[in-house]
């Protein structure tokens, strides 16, 4: 592509698309490549095409991780956005900050306040439009718009509010102001009911400003090097390799391609790009480690009375709820799979909550390796309470399977690998039973189906979560930023250690995953990665 940029960024993600809107905001020519498509189509602006999206591999790079010992021997499926807004055009849009002291944890691990609580209070409160009014905590007027999920709430979410209080976790109206903890309903991307993503909010926006040019279905295939300086890239585009140079460039690929990139760029742990062939530029063992990423288990229950899976399975029940979101942009299609959440603590003497809750008014069977890869309602009057821990000590990497930039990295996910995730999962299912078990719920529950009440001992639970659980869809970590070389990708600035001219801006540069879902987090790594990157420290 022609001209003079003067940064160009690989991926119109979360993270990349906020980036180039406020790079382009302070003068900057900016080239983006992305290699999906575009965003505008039906089931990416309708809340509910969630479901649609989930395994089209149009919009979806579709992973499949390594066989997981801690799954059973089993493969998790790991859906990430390939369409322009990146996963933040497929995802569930449950906008949550995480807890506060995330980003107490994000200032010790990079040793700069400018990543800790006091600065990204003050980022989210300026990126924020928020239907519920501006406070100490939430803001108004910035460029992401976001809505309660309260009106209208699902009938069933009061229920659900009242057993979660009577099981001794109340009420709160905010996970993202004061406190975390509690049960409640999420914020949502969604705006007009139409999904909000990181595209809509930040960049289709910022390019009316002319300065950010945007190449789709652009897969980059290797930074390009000049010794130890990056000077542009290499992509494929309509069939034939291009090359595109900027002054800097920054990768913003997410949690999986980013590191894949710089492994093909030949920056990674040596042995491994040596064994691919790939000549090694910078031996640095990081990349790729450290992967982190919420793990997560539904417990479903079949009902006494009505719930979505009523309405959305039957053809009528579709072309009904079809025709009220065409007509009036409102209804069941027009919110978010989750309708209600939580946050809680499996013991009491932890200083934050370690588990968070999805109350989901539908059920569903997810498919399973083998299995026909469709998200179906249940025949039956369900739905399905959630559970993802918020900080697993499990860790585990990417590896670079192929030299072929179109080849899937090896994901080996390695869930379930300490004693810790293990005895907080079981705590926890134990009282997402008990939340069922109360009065308000356990009156409308007709039984539980999965697991079953068969399933009552401690092992029998490990076992039930270790074949059902999969992936939140929330890896991160695996170039991340830190103060200590020894254990990091990126320097505080998101600098590309040891290679001149090459940061890294997505959620593999979070320092640590941080409790809670993990889009509002890309969000603020693109706003502050960009006050970062033109203050050219
Ligand atoms: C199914 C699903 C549900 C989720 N639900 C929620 C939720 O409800 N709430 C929440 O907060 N988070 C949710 N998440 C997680 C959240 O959306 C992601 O963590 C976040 O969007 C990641 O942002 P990112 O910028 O790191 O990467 P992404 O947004 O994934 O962006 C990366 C972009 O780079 C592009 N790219 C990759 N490689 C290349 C290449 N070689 N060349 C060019 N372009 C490339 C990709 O196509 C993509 O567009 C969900 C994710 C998924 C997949």
């Amino acid at each position: 592509m022609d001209g003079d940029f003067d940064f160009l960024i690989v991926g119109a993600g979360s993270s990349g698309s906020v980036l180039a809107s406020r790079l382009a905001a302070a003068g900057k020519r900016v080239l983006v490549l992305e290699a999906g498509g575009s965003e505008r189509r039906f089931y990416v602006e309708m809340p509910l095409g969630y479901g649609k999206l989930f395994y089209d591999p149009a919009v979806n790079w579709a992973y499949r991780t390594e066989p997981d010992p801690g799954l059973n021997g089993q493969r998790d499926y790991w859906p990430r956005g390939k369409v322009v807004g990146g996963s933040s055009s497929i995802n569930a849009m449950v906008w949550i900050r995480g807890h506060a002291s995330d980003y107490d944890d994000w200032q010790a691990a990079t040793g700069s306040s400018f990543w800790g609580r006091e600065n990204t209070t003050a980022a989210y409160r300026a990126i924020e439009d928020n239907a519920d009014g501006a406070d100490a905590f939430r803001g108004q007027g910035g460029p992401l718009h976001i809505r309660s999920g309260r009106e209208p709430a699902h009938p069933l979410v009061r229920p659900y509010l009242e057993a979660c209080a009577a099981a001794g976790l109340p009420v709160n109206a905010d996970f993202n102001g004061a406190t975390q903890e509690g049960a409640g309903i999420y914020q949502l991307t969604i705006k007009g009911g139409r999904r909000n993503s990181a595209a809509r909010a930040f960049l289709r926006p910022a390019m009316k400003t002319g300065r950010i040019a945007l190449r789709t279905k652009a897969q980059v295939t290797r930074v390009l090097l000049q010794g130890l300086r990056a000077t542009g890239v290499e992509y494929r585009w309509k069939g034939a390799l291009h090359r595109a140079r900027a002054g800097e460039v920054i990768l913003a690929g997410g949690a999986i391609n980013t590191p894949q990139i710089l492994m093909l760029s030949g920056i990674g742990p040596g042995a491994m790009l040596a064994g691919q062939g790939i000549g090694v530029v910078l031996d640095q063992p990081q990349v790729g480690a450290h992967l982190n990423d919420h793990q997560g288990i539904n417990y479903t229950y079949r009902m006494t009375v009505p719930t979505m899976n009523d309405i959305l399975r039957p053809w009528w029940g579709k072309a009904l709820v079809g025709m009220r979101y065409l007509l009036t942009g409102g209804g069941p299609l027009s919110v978010s799979i989750n309708h209600g959440g939580g946050f809680f603590r499996t013991d009491p003497g932890l200083d934050r909550p370690n588990m968070q809750l999805y109350f989901q008014a539908f059920s569903t069977l997810m498919p399973r390796e083998g299995e026909r890869p469709i998200l179906s309602p249940d025949p039956f009057p369900g739905l399905s309470i959630g559970l993802s821990n918020c900080r697993p000590t499990s860790r585990g990497n990417l590896e670079l399977a192929s030299p072929d930039p179109f080849a899937a990295v090896k994901i080996h996910a390695n869930v379930f690998s300490t004693d810790h995730d293990v005895a907080e999962m079981l705590a926890a299912v134990k009282f997402l039973r008990r939340i069922a078990d109360q009065a308000p719920m356990k009156a409308l529950i007709a039984e539980e189906l999965r697991p079953g009440p068969q399933v009552q001992t401690d092992a029998q639970l490990i076992d039930d979560f270790r074949s059902r659980s999969g992936t939140v869809f929330h890896p991160s970590c695996t170039a991340r930023m830190g103060a200590d070389p020894a254990s990091s990708v990126l320097d505080a600035d998101l600098r590309v250690r040891g290679i001149e001219g090459l940061r890294v801006c997505d959620a593999s540069a979070f320092p640590t995953l941080i409790g809670g879902n993990t889009n509002a987090p890309a969000i603020l790594l693109g706003w502050l990665g960009a006050e970062r990157i033109l203050a050219r420290v």
